[in-house]
C-alpha cells in the first residue's frame, strides 16, 4: 500500500467525551469515527485491524471444525417469542414494526435462529455434532454504551452454536471451543485467562469467559497465582450510575473480616455511598433459606432500610421481574440483616438477582447481639462473591488475588434450554425424537481492538502485536520526493516486501519525518525503516521496532532479510 493513495487521519487531540486510552488512541489514530452513543465508523485503518481479527478467528473455528454461517440481523419476533425470550431480553434488545405491523428485533445474539436452522435441517442423529459460526452484526441497546467500541451498542461478535446428540457428546463440543479460544487468543497476542464464569445459580464448570487482563475491565477476576483456579465478579453495570465503579471495586477488595452489628455497620460493610446506590446483601436464613435484603440508597445513614422479600418461596428464576419488584415495594417493613453467609452482590440487577433462589423467613428479624460479617461465614466454595483478595482459594491450593479483567469471550453449555423451548428433536438412533443438547461460543470481535490496545501501548500510541497490526511494516522515506536514491532504494524495498507477501506501506506523501515518525508511533506499525540520503551514502538504513527507544542501522542490502 502507498499512503498516499491510502487513507489516513490522525487527530492530535482525542474528543473530550472519550473516557479511556484504547478508545482516545483509536479516534486519534483514525481508526473510528463516531457517529452517535455506542455505534462507530470503521475508518480503513481500523478496519483493516477488524479484519485481522476476523481471520484468525475464522481460521481457528474452520480448524476447529465449525461450518460458517450468515444469519440475519433481522429477526423476525416469532422465533423469540418461542424461546421466551421476546418478554425477558428486556430493553437490550432493540425492536421495531415493519409496514405491516409485524414485531422485529436487531439480533442481539441468535440462538433462536440457529435452533430454528437445527430443527427443520438436522433431522437424524447422523446429522450430529454440528457447529455452525457467523462473524456478524450485534446491536444491544446498552443501557451505558462507554470506552468506544468497548461497549458498543452495534459491535461485530463471532457467535458460534453447537448441536449434539447427547450431554456427553456436548461436553466435547465445550471442550473443542475452549481449546480453540485458547488457540485464538494466543494468536492474538494477548494476555488472557480464562475463567468460571459468574452464572449465579446455574453455577457449575461450563461456562467460561475468556478475559483480557487490563484495569479498565469491567468485571473483577478472583484467581489463585499458585494454582489454576480462577473466576469472574461480574461488577454488573446496569445499576451502578456513573462514577461508582471505584467504589464497588473497594468493596470487593477493601472489606475485611467486620462485625455487622447494625445498619450502619452494614453499609460500612458494603462500602457504599447508600444516597447514590442501591445495593443487595444475599444472606442465609436461619433455616437455611436465602433472604434478600436491599439496602436503598434514598435514605439517611440512620434510617436506611433494609427490605425484605416476602411471600415468594418459589425461586425467583420462575418469577418475572415485575414481580420482584412488586415484592421489593409490597414490602417496605424494616428488617436488619440477619444470617451468616453473608453474600455480596455488587451492583446487580433484579434481572441477576433471580438467578438465586430466595425464599422468605419472617423469624428473620431478630438480629440484635447476632454476630454478623465474614469471619463467622462458613467457608463455601461455591460463593465467590464476598471474597477479598488474600482469602484462602477455595481449591486449598494458595491464596485469591483480585484483578479486573475485559471479558472478550465466553462459552456457554446450554444444555436443552433452547431446544425444548422450541421443541428441536432429532430422530436418535433408537428412533425417538430428542432434543439437541446445545452449546453457545461468543468472542467480542471488535471489543478486541480495544482489549489490545489497553494492553498494547505508550504514550505515543499503540503497539501492535505483528498478528494485528493494520500494516507490520511501514517504510519511510525522508525526502521522497527530492531525492532520487532514496526513492529508488525505498520503491525497491517496498515492492521486494510486498513480493514476499509482508503488509507493508510506504509513507509516500511528503510528510516532515517528525510528523511521519508521530503518525506510524500512534498508528502502532510494529516495524519501521527509515531511508534517507545521510544513510544511504554509508550503505545503510536504520530499523526500528515499534517498543524500541532509538533506531538501529542495518545495511541496505541486508534489510529484506532482517524483516523477514
Ligand atoms: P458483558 O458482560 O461485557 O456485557 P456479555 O456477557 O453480555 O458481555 P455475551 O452475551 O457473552 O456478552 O457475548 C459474547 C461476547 O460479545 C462477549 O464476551 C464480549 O466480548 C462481546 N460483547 C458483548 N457485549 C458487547 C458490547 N456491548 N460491545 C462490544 N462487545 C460486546
Ligand atoms: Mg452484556
Ligand atoms: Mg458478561
Ligand atoms: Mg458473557
Amino acid at each position: 500500500m502507498r499512503a498516499s493513495q491510502f487513507f489516513i487521519s490522525t487527530l492530535k487531540e482525542a474528543p473530550a467525551d472519550a473516557d479511556i486510552t484504547s478508545q482516545k488512541l483509536m479516534i486519534r489514530a483514525g481508526f473510528i469515527r463516531k457517529l452517535a452513543a455506542g455505534i462507530y465508523s470503521w475508518m480503513p485503518m481500523g478496519l483493516r485491524v477488524v479484519r485481522k481479527v476476523e481471520n484468525i478467528v475464522r481460521e481457528e473455528m474452520n480448524r476447529a471444525g465449525a461450518i460458517e454461517v450468515s444469519l440475519p440481523v433481522v429477526q423476525p419476533a416469532g422465533l423469540w417469542q418461542e424461546s421466551g425470550r421476546w418478554d425477558t431480553m428486556g430493553e437490550e434488545m432493540l425492536r421495531f414494526k415493519d409496514r405491516h405491523e409485524r414485531d422485529f428485533a436487531l439480533q442481539p445474539t441468535a440462538e433462536e435462529v440457529i435452533t430454528d436452522i437445527a430443527r427443520s435441517e438436522l433431522r437424524s442423529y447422523r446429522a450430529l455434532p454440528k457447529n455452525f459460526y457467523q462473524i456478524q452484526t450485534k446491536f444491544r441497546d446498552e443501557r451505558r454504551p462507554r470506552f468506544g467500541v468497548m461497549r458498543g451498542r452495534e459491535f461485530t461478535m463471532k457467535d458460534a452454536y453447537s448441536f449434539d446428540r447427547s450431554a456427553e457428546a456436548a461436553g466435547a463440543s465445550y471442550e473443542n471451543m475452549y481449546n480453540t479460544y485458547c488457540r485464538i487468543f494466543d494468536r492474538l497476542g494477548l494476555t488472557y485467562r480464562a475463567v468460571a464464569a459468574d452464572t449465579g445459580a446455574i453455577g457449575g464448570d461450563r461456562s467460561h469467559e475468556f478475559q483480557v487482563i487490563a484495569d479498565t475491565g469491567e468485571d473483577a477476576i478472583i484467581y489463585c497465582p499458585d494454582s489454576d483456579y480462577a473466576a469472574n465478579i461480574e461488577l454488573a453495570e446496569a445499576v451502578a450510575p456513573a462514577g461508582e465503579r471505584p467504589a464497588a471495586t473497594a468493596a470487593l477488595t477493601k472489606v475485611h473480616t467486620p462485625k455487622v452489628k447494625t445498619i450502619a455497620d452494614l453499609v460500612a460493610f458494603l462500602n457504599i455511598d447508600i444516597k447514590s446506590t442501591v445495593k443487595a446483601l444475599v444472606v442465609e436464613g436461619a433455616e437455611g433459606e436465602a433472604v434478600l435484603l436491599l439496602v436503598r440508597g434514598d435514605h439517611e445513614l440512620n434510617e436506611v432500610k433494609a427490605e425484605k422479600i416476602a411471600g415468594i418461596k418459589k425461586p425467583l428464576t420462575m418469577a418475572s421481574p415485575a414481580l420482584i419488584r412488586e415484592a421489593f415495594g409490597a414490602n417496605p417493613g424494616s428488617l436488619g440483616p440477619v444470617g451468616f453467609k453473608g453474600r455480596m452482590i455488587a451492583d446487580r440487577t433484579v434481572a441477576k438477582m433471580a438467578d438465586f433462589v430466595i425464599g422468605a423467613n419472617e423469624d428473620d428479624q431478630h438480629y440484635t447481639g447476632a454476630n454478623f460479617g465474614r469471619d463467622c461465614a462458613e467457608p463455601e466454595v461455591a460463593d465467590i462473591r464476598n471474597v477479598v483478595a488474600g482469602d484462602p482459594s477455595p481449591d486449598g491450593k494458595g491464596v485469591l488475588a483480585i484483578q479486573r479483567g475485559i471479558e472478550v469471550g465466553h462459552v456457554f453449555y446450554l444444555g436443552t434450554k433452547y431446544s425444548a423451548a422450541m421443541n428441536a428433536t432429532f430422530l436418535d438412533e433408537d428412533g425417538k425424537p430428542k432434543p439437541f443438547e446445545m452449546g453457545c461460543y461468543g468472542i467480542g470481535v471488535t471489543r478486541i481492538l480495544g482489549a489490545a490496545i489497553e494492553q498494547n501501548h505508550d504514550d505515543k500510541g499503540i503497539i501492535w502485536p505483528d498478528s494485528l497490526a493494520p500494516f507490520n511494516v511501514v517504510i519511510c522515506p525522508v525526502g521522497y520526493d527530492r531525492s532520487a536514491e532514496v526513492k529508488a532504494a525505498a520503491d525497491s524495498l517496498y515492492e521486494a516486501l510486498l513480493a514476499k507477501g509482508v503488509d507493508v506501506i510506504i509513507d509516500d506523501r511528503g510528510e516532515r519525518p517528525g510528523a511521519m515518525f508521530a503518525d506510524w508511533e500512534l498508528i502502532g506499525a510494529p516495524h519501521r525503516v527509515t531511508i534517507g540520503d545521510r544513510g544511504l551514502k554509508e550503505g545503510k538504513v536504520e530499523y526500528q521496532q515499534r517498543r524500541d527507544a532509538t533506531a538501529t542501522p542495518v545495511a541496505a542490502d541486508a534489510i529484506l532479510e532482517h524483516l523477514l
